[in-house]
């Protein structure tokens, strides 16, 4: 049996589900990434570092809520604060304590953050960031860096992973106001230079794509120093980064103080939820009482009481850090051994990752040790070139055959991943690499 039969054979259940929600749903999912040949699977629920499939199917889960569960499915904390809040009430249409608290906590974590406002998604969080800095700043555009990966509003979808053409439905004069460039300091140096119209600068924390393409050491820090010298304001994306590279999200880790941070995943604790935090010179053109032109900003959910419960208790719980290192380590142990089975197989690839990410990427001519874990030696063709499209269904299907779910090209791991966890993803990933090999998946 080929791997994707094997697939088929192992879901009956979602194959079903899956010919009904095409029928209602676009291609049968609710976000593009969910999207899996033949067919997806559908979880009926999960706990800690597992899932279930509604075929009954036991996964080691690696998407771990598209990296809001730092903490796992179900924490007792956050479970708790969230089942006691729903007695109360999710949605008050007026200001609640938990909300205050809530930003107290982002405050006491996130060195840059002076002020907060809460968002529905981190999609909303970079799109108000956005406005927040042009109103600032006065000028109209913004520099955004080739394929960083910043949500799905108009503004920062040229240029994506997904499309380097104009992204069909956005308008060509919107892409006027954001350039995308390398992320590379000469580069950002001449754009600046011929672009008097740019105020501002957008980056993911990690580099694209959570750290698929790792920025060069030290390019963050003196993409700030550049942007201070300079006047221009820079907004870090920490919607990936934040709590989960350290408490305090990448800027804690590298001593940078961006005048804006974007926020949300583990922020909410795995409900909906994102932020705008920052310096108060900024955040106060959200003020009424600013005389500036206050900046405009409704939201039916913003900070709903569900999420705001969450929100706090999963920011306190993840407060010392050792959630964060815990997960790093079995990150670590999992891309060591992935990377020595695909030595031992004699198939060019690579796992690296940073922090608690992994990404997966195939190809390249010969294999050198993956010495750096942060994946800065992985050749940068290979880094670019992801997981091939002949490789990436079978790979994700095998891999789900043999319990574990990757997100994708690579995998989020939680404080709850156990070394059983990590032994299971071994073996589905020995099994999975072999069949692949056997059905000349690799071939060129
Ligand atoms: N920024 C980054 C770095 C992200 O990875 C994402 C989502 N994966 C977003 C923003 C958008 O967040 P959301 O999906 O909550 O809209």
């Amino acid at each position: 049996m080929t791997v994707e039969e094997t697939y088929v054979e192992l879901h009956p259940t979602s194959k079903k589900i899956y010919a009904r929600a095409d029928r209602s749903l676009p291609s049968g999912v609710t976000h593009d990434g969910r999207f899996m040949r033949p067919f997806p699977i559908y979880v009926d629920r999960a706990q800690g570092s597992r899932k279930w499939d509604v075929d009954g199917n036991e996964y080691v889960d690696f998407v771990m809520g598209h990296g809001a569960l730092l903490l796992g499915h179900n924490h007792p904390r956050v479970q708790e604060a969230a089942m006691k809040q729903l007695e109360k009430g999710t949605h008050y249409g007026a200001g609640h304590e938990l909300e205050v608290q809530w930003a107290e906590e982002v405050i006491k974590l996130v060195p840059s953050a002076e002020e907060v406002r809460f968002t529905s998604s981190g999609t909303e969080a970079t799109l108000m960031a956005l406005r927040l800095a042009r109103a600032y700043s006065g000028k109209p555009a913004a520099l955004k860096f080739d394929r960083h990966f910043h949500g799905w509003h108009d503004y920062v979808v040229g240029g994506s992973k997904y499309s380097e053409a104009i992204p069909p439905g956005v308008p060509e004069g919107t892409l006027d106001s954001i350039e995308v460039i390398a992320p590379e300091m000469h580069v950002v140096r001449e754009t600046i230079a011929s672009r008097p119209d740019i105020g501002t600068v957008i980056v993911e924390a990690s580099g694209a794509g959570s750290g698929t393409l790792p920025l060069d050491e030290g390019f963050l820090k003196e993409l700030r120093r550049y942007t201070e010298e300079n006047g221009l304001l820079m907004i870090m994306d920490e919607v990936v980064t934040g709590f989960r590279w350290s408490e305090g999200g990448v800027q804690q880790l590298e001593g940078i103080t961006p005048d804006l941070t974007a926020l949300a995943k583990i922020l909410a604790g795995g409900l909906p939820g994102g932020a705008v935090a920052g310096r108060k010179e900024l955040m106060e053109r959200l003020r009424f009482s600013t005389t500036k032109g206050k900046v405009g900003h409704p939201g039916t959910f913003n900070a709903n009481p569900l999420s705001a419960s969450a929100g706090v208790a999963c920011l306190q719980e993840i407060s010392d850090g050792s959630h964060q290192r815990q997960a790093i380590e079995t990150t670590r142990k999992l891309t060591a051994g992935m990377n020595s089975e695909l030595r031992r197989l004699g198939i060019p690839g690579y796992a690296y990752g940073q922090s608690s990410i992994f990404r997966l990427a195939f190809g390249g001519d010969e294999l050198p040790e993956a010495r750096h874990y942060d994946g800065l030696d992985v050749p940068p063709e290979v880094r670019a070139g992801g997981i091939p499209s002949a490789v990436y269904s079978p790979l994700n299907q095998a891999m789900i055959n043999g319990g574990v779910h990757l997100f994708g090209s690579g995998g989020i791991v939680s404080s709850t991943h156990t070394s059983e966890d990590i032994a299971l993803t071994m073996d589905a990933w020995s099994a999975a690499l072999t069949s692949l090999q056997t059905q000349g998946v690799f071939a060129d």
